[in-house]
C-alpha cells in the first residue's frame, strides 16, 4: 500500500539523488521514456541509497564514469537489488555495503529491523512496523482488526493493542496475538493428498535422521492451486544452509510444489522471536499433521 505521502517522498528522493549524481542515472536515448531507470525503493532505505549514491560519487574518479548508471534498484522480498550497466570493480564493495545495511534496517522507518514474512511477503521490519503488516493481514477483515486493536484484552493486561503499542515497543505477546489474526484457515486435505504428503516423511527422515520431529502442513488450498507450506520441526539448531538442501531433495522426489519451512522447538516456545514468525505461528495455530509414513507390512 502505497500512501501519498510516501509517493511524495520516494518522489524527492529520487530527485535529489538525480540532482546531485546526475551521471549516475543517465538515460540510453534522448526522448523522456527511452528506456528509464527504474528506482523503487521504500522510504526507510533512502538514507542508505544517499550513502551508496556517494560512496560511488567518492570512488569512481570522472575519466571513468562513461557509460555507467544505475539501471534498476528495488525492494525485492525483503533484499535490495541494484542492477547497473558499465562494470566498475570499485564500486563492489560499496554495493555490498548497501544490501547488508539493507537486510537489518526497516523498509518503513529505518530504524534497525529483521527480514519477515507475512503470508508469503517478506520484507525488513522493525517489530512495530512487522506489528503493521500483522494487523493489515488480520484475516477477519480490516473492520474487525481495528476493533480488535481498541478493545481492552487478558493477555495484555486488559490494556488494548493500542494502548501497549503506544508505550513502546510492541512485546511478544501482542505479536504474537496479533500473529495468531493473520493465520490463514487450516488445511483439510483429503486421503489422497494425505497418501502423497506421507511420501515427505522418508525424503526428510534420510536428509535430517533423528532430527526430523515432525511434519505439519499449511496455506494449503488445492482448489486454487497446487502448493503448501510443509512445516518440518527440527531437535536442535538449524544450519542456514539446511533448508536450501532438503528443499532441493524434496524436488527431486517430486514435492517441488511444497515450500519448506524448518522451525524448531524454540520457535514453537517464542514464535514473536523465531527466524521466521509467520512459519513458527502456522505449525501451532493452522496446520494439520502429515502422519507418519508406515512402510506395509509384508504379510
Ligand atoms: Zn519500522
Amino acid at each position: 500500500m502505497v500512501t501519498h505521502d510516501e509517493e511524495h517522498k520516494h518522489r524527492a528522493f529520487l530527485a535529489a539523488a538525480q540532482l546531485k549524481h546526475a551521471w549516475q542515472f543517465q538515460r540510453r536515448g534522448q526522448r523522456p521514456d527511452d528506456d528509464p531507470v527504474e528506482i523503487d525503493i521504500p522510504v526507510g532505505w533512502h538514507a542508505l541509497l544517499n550513502q551508496l549514491f556517494a560512496d560511488v560519487e567518492h570512488q569512481v574518479p570522472a575519466a571513468e564514469r562513461g557509460g555507467f548508471r544505475w539501471r534498476r534498484m528495488r525492494a525485492l522480498q525483503g533484499a535490495l537489488e541494484i542492477r547497473f550497466d558499465g562494470v566498475r570493480e570499485r564500486m563492489t564493495a560499496a554495493i555490498a555495503r548497501a544490501r547488508d545495511a539493507a537486510a537489518v534496517t526497516c523498509e518503513t522507518c529505518g530504524h534497525s529491523g529483521l527480514r519477515r514474512q507475512v503470508a508469503g511477503t517478506h520484507r525488513v521490519s522493525c517489530d512495530a512496523h512487522f506489528l503493521d503488516r500483522l494487523i493489515q493481514s488480520d484475516v477477519a477483515g480490516e473492520q474487525a482488526a481495528r476493533r480488535w486493536w481498541a478493545t481492552p484484552h487478558p493477555g495484555l493486561g486488559e490494556r488494548s493493542p493500542a494502548e501497549v503499542a503506544q508505550a513502546g515497543p510492541p512485546p511478544d505477546v501482542l505479536l504474537d496475538l496479533a500473529l495468531r489474526r493473520a493465520m490463514p484457515a487450516t488445511p483439510r486435505p483429503n486421503g489422497a493428498h494425505r497418501q502423497r504428503l506421507q511420501g515427505v516423511w522418508p525424503v526428510l527422515r534420510d536428509h535430517f535422521g533423528e532430527r526430523l520431529r515432525s511434519l505439519r502442513l499449511a496455506e494449503f488450498e488445492p482448489e486454487s492451486g497446487p502448493g503448501g507450506t510443509l512445516l518440518a520441526q527440527i531437535a536442535g539448531e538449524i544450519d542456514p544452509t539446511a533448508q536450501a538442501g532438503a528443499a532441493t531433495r524434496l524436488a527431486r522426489a517430486g514435492f517441488s510444489d511444497l515450500r519448506l519451512r524448518l522451525v524448531t522447538d524454540g520457535d514453537l516456545q517464542a514464535p514473536a522471536r523465531a527466524n521466521d514468525p509467520w512459519s513458527a505461528m502456522l505449525a501451532l495455530e493452522a496446520s494439520v499433521t502429515i502422519p507418519r509414513y508406515q512402510p506395509a507390512v509384508p504379510r
